[in-house]
């Protein structure tokens, strides 16, 4: 009888030709996600299961598993040979006190019993042994799961434990976030981590006009990012001399249009190194002036490649709940300074005209700025805290 942590996955990617290609991400990512804790992974046809961790480490398992996207539900459990003895020895590890109810599911339709047979046979030798229990099968308090696998190996358990779901991060591509210190960009990283992509993160900042206090508040939401997302590359730009030219040399109320600009473009050319093939932003319609549909239409324009918005649509108190949920809300809402604020415009422009924006951006020698943050660029691997 071995302990083990099993693991299902989504049953979705699991049917065409890909299978392999998202089951072996799969495992890549929870070897990842499981670095520095002593264990192995183990696999089978439709099943994933650890083996070989302390008793002390098996919370910190548990609780790493339940970020890895692709993972649908874990339990703790016994793995024993597909025999009855063996399961009802392993059986007897799980009951507690109250009604019970004993759940089979046999993937062997080799073995000599089916489902039926099974948890009758197993629930009738735990009433003999143990007489203080009781069956109820419409609302137990507790259930023996048995799971017999194809190869003669059966999992016993008791509890489900809810994972991320999601499709393996990386499945998707890769995908650039551009990431400020607010609570939305986290959350939309998360959002299309879990549909598959990969993100490498960007981030501009205006030293001295912004502390490091607020590049460290960046570098720990990339670090929380990273438990979903594996580590996490983080390019932080310097955008000072940007916001300085835009300051001296253009229209003060296109402020925020022209320097929403410059980050796509820049995040688009360190995407393109990157190997990324999209970019990915926190924005929301309507919830400030840089977000209407105009401003986002200026915004895009300058750049071809696919920006998603997983939030467009999105409430801030929806918003806020998942950034929560994740735990980059409290990050998110340290007080320090974005470099957006640094040069806030007294009236910004809510309906931006790209004609204009086009000639105010014809002032600045664009080329070089943007050549000159992109070698000044840190680039920082963020891992896990
Ligand atoms: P957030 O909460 O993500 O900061 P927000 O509601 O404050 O979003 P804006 O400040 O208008 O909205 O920013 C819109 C999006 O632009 C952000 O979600 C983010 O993707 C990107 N962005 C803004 N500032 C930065 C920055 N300093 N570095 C990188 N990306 C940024
Ligand atoms: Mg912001």
């Amino acid at each position: 009888m071995e302990k083990v942590i099993l693991i299902r996955f989504g049953e979705i990617f699991l049917k065409g030709n890909n299978r392999y290609v998202f089951e072996n991400l799969l495992i890549r990512n929870i070897k990842e996600a499981l670095e520095g804790i002593g264990c192995e992974v183990e696999r089978s046809r439709a099943r994933f299961w650890i083996k070989n961790f302390s008793d002390a480490e098996e919370v910190r398992v548990i609780e790493r598993l339940i970020k890895v996207f692709g993972i649908h539900s874990i339990s703790s459990a016994l793995m024993v040979k597909t025999d009855i003895g063996a399961i009802f020895e392993a059986s007897e590890k799980f009951i507690r006190q109250g009604t019970f109810k004993v759940i089979t599911a046999r993937a062997d339709k080799g073995f000599e019993l089916n489902s039926m047979q099974v948890s009758q046979k197993i629930g009738g030798m735990l009433l003999k042994k143990h007489p203080f229990l009781k069956v109820d099968v419409h609302k137990p308090d507790f259930t023996i799961n048995i799971d017999i696998r194809e190869g003669g190996y059966t999992f016993v358990f008791s509890d489900y434990v809810k994972g991320a779901d999601g499709l393996p991060c990386g499945s998707a591509g890769k995908g650039l976030l551009l990431l400020s210190g607010g609570i939305d960009s986290p959350v939309a990283g998360y959002m299309l981590s879990r549909r598959g992509l990969k993100l490498d993160a960007i981030h501009f900042y205006s030293y001295p006009y912004t502390s490091e206090l607020a590049k460290q508040k960046v570098i720990t939401l990339c670090e929380k990012l990273s438990a979903y997302n594996g580590k996490t590359t983080l390019y932080v730009v310097p955008f000072t001399e940007i916001q300085e030219e835009i300051h001296k040399n253009c229209a003060q109320n296109y402020m925020i249009t022209l320097m929403r600009r410059f980050m796509m473009r820049i995040a688009e050319k360190v995407a393109i190194k990157a190997g990324a093939s999209a970019l990915v932003n926190g924005e929301n319609l309507g919830q400030v002036a840089s977000q209407t549909m105009e401003s986002i239409f200026v915004t895009n324009s300058a750049v071809s490649m696919p920006v998603f918005r997983p939030l467009i649509g999105f409430d801030k108190l929806d918003i806020i709940e998942i950034a929560q949920k994740i735990g980059t809300y409290e990050t998110s809402i340290l007080p320090y300074e974005d470099c957006c604020t640094v040069f806030l415009p007294q009236n910004p422009v809510i309906k931006p005209r790209l004609d204009f924006t086009l000639r105010q951006e014809a002032k600045l020698d664009v080329e070089r700025l943007e050549t000159a943050a992109i070698s000044n660029m840190e680039v920082i691997v963020a891992k896990r805290p």
